[in-house]
């Protein structure tokens, strides 16, 4: 069994004028299978630049990515575009729905390009559909739908390719405190339904519980991930 996630030493630098500033400064972390990792720290820290890095959607400046195993560096763009479709799901706070589609066909619409398989497809769509508590609104569109039903609905999108890693970027930072407290549920439940390696950028310190481990940033270094506390009552 591979490693879902193992950063290794990773830097990053974006140009800033005349000099670099180091949004990632020797990062290293793992996530294993099943595990539900929050990482917290300040505006600016590099949180979203990490997630990035993880997703293969940015080359770090040095260091190495591994996804299930796989050193994606070696790969070429296209190999990191296959990889990220069937290894990572990305969780980011605005959802971006497309407003002409319904629930379901949100899910479909990657699918369509991927195969013709479509009552495969559509099976599998209507199960996370329900997974994610959205059996009833299979065939509303976001407009018919609340803030935290479209988080729903982006969530079980990112599932769509039974990724290994799922990566998730302040899911609750649009919703209210109750909403926002079923999200996080559902990550939970998510991961160990399917197994994922969850990473969760959050500011809710009041939802860290509901994870298995917490890694904090401060200026592009992320301190050695510890256990939460345990949950009240
Ligand atoms: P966080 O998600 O913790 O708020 P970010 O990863 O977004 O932090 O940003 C980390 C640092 O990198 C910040 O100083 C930010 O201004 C800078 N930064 C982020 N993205 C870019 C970019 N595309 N170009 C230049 N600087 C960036
Ligand atoms: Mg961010």
């Amino acid at each position: 069994m591979n490693t879902p996630l193992n950063i290794v030493n990773v830097s990053l630098d974006y140009p800033d004028g005349g000099t670099t500033l180091k949004a990632l400064d020797a990062v290293n972390l793992t996530v294993n299978q099943g595990e539900f990792l929050s990482l917290v720290g300040p505006s600016g820290s590099g949180k979203s630049s990490l997630l990035a890095v993880a997703a293969t959607l940015i080359r770090p400046t040095s260091g190495l990515v591994f996804v299930d195993g796989q050193d994606v560096s070696a790969l070429t763009e296209t190999e990191r575009t296959s990889l990220r479709r069937d290894k990572v799901g990305i969780i980011f706070q605005q959802p971006n729905l497309l407003p002409a589609l319904t629930a379901v066909e949100q899910l479909l619409i990657r699918e369509h390009l991927r195969s013709n398989r479509l009552r495969e497809s559509r099976a599998k769509a209507l199960e996370l559909l329900d997974v994610v508590g959205l059996s009833a609104a299979v065939h509303k569109r976001p407009h018919q739908l609340s803030g935290g039903q479209r988080q729903r609905v982006n969530i079980a999108r990112a599932l769509m390719g039974r990724p290994t890693v799922l990566l998730v970027d302040e899911p609750t930072a649009a919703l209210d405190h109750e909403r926002s407290g079923s999200i996080v549920q559902l990550l939970r439940r998510v991961t160990d339904e399917f197994s994922t390696a969850t990473v969760m950028v959050t500011h809710d310190t009041e939802f860290l519980p509901v994870t298995d481990t917490v890694a904090t940033m401060r200026d592009g270094r992320v301190s050695r991930a510890h256990v939460p506390a345990p949950r009240p009552n």
